[in-house]
């Protein structure tokens, strides 16, 4: 499988180099950048670490995805919304892992996965898709008496919050308590909040250092409480998932997919 990694120079984009690189079945055709980002020109492979690898980083995605398979997509909101229609226009998988998208994106993934498929996760680990499911099963059983809370803690340079996989496991639990989670949601208290509204699951955003990704749901009841955890220890993990979700999207039908689907786990 011909694959593309645009964000190349990215934390992730770098990983995922080193992911294709060591995977069987799939090889790195092309490396993107924006404009005037410093790797530009240079070699794909020793950007990442490796040998070698004869592909130079470019800025031009229509040329790189229009021989490709498949596009990795560890970037930002609005690069990967035009890097979804590119991928629909070149007839593409378009693995996204890019997190802080808003509703407006959103919308436009789904319509250019009208032409194409999609696979979107705010995580691309085995554990945080096992742990969601277990959310959703906790959630569905325990009433609104037990409150619900997702902690989070990640490096220093993480510019949106709450990450994407609490995002992805506060929707688990709403799903499983049957709400919109645009509705129950209530993220970053400060100040004179009022007492806790019972059904609300809450969000908590910590960071510092290195921490790759932390993520806590916490079930608090009288008395009681129940904590669901997972912790990364490093970030190629989702970049091997990224790649793991690629393979099996290859000659998929068009459509929004998940992780939940790429690893079988919707049945639990
Ligand atoms: P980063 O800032 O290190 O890398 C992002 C890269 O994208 C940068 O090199 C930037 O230049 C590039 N980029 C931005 N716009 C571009 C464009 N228009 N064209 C080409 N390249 C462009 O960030 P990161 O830590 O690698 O994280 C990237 C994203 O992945 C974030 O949203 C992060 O939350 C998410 N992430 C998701 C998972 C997951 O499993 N889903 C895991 C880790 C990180």
């Amino acid at each position: 499988m011909r694959l593309v990694v645009v964000g190349a120079a990215g934390r992730m984009g770098r990983m995922l180099i080193r992911a294709i690189d060591q995977a069987q079945g799939c090889r790195l055709v092309a490396a993107v950048e924006r404009p005037g980002n410093a790797a530009i020109g240079s070699d794909a492979g020793v950007l990442a670490g490796l040998p070698t690898l004869g592909v130079a980083v470019t800025s031009d995605p229509a040329a790189a995805f229009a021989a490709a398979d498949g596009v990795l997509d560890f970037t930002a909101p609005d690069a990967t919304v035009a890097f979804a229609g590119l991928a629909a226009d070149a007839g593409i998988l378009h693995v996204v892992g890019t997190t802080g998208m808003e509703p407006a994106h959103l919308a436009k993934l789904e319509e250019a996965a009208r032409r194409t498929p999609i696979i979107r996760s705010g995580n691309m680990s085995l554990g945080v898709n096992l742990l969601a499911a277990l959310v959703r099963k906790v959630a569905a059983t325990l009433g609104t008496d037990w409150d619900i809370e997702v902690v989070e803690m990640h490096h220093r340079m993480k510019v949106d919050a709450p990450s994407g996989t609490a995002v992805l496991l506060g929707e688990a639990a709403a799903e499983g308590r049957n709400v919109d989670l645009a509705k129950a949601r209530v993220a970053g208290r400060d100040g004179i909040t009022g007492a806790r509204e019972a059904g609300t699951i809450g969000f908590a955003a910590l960071r510092g250092g290195t921490v790759v990704g932390d993520h806590k749901v916490i079930f608090a009841g009288a008395g009681e409480r129940l904590e669901l955890a997972h912790v990364a220890e490093d970030r190629s993990l989702f970049a091997q998932g990224a790649v793991k979700a690629a393979l099996w999207g290859k000659g998929r039908a068009p459509g929004l997919y998940s992780m939940a689907d790429v690893l079988g786990l919707d049945a639990l």
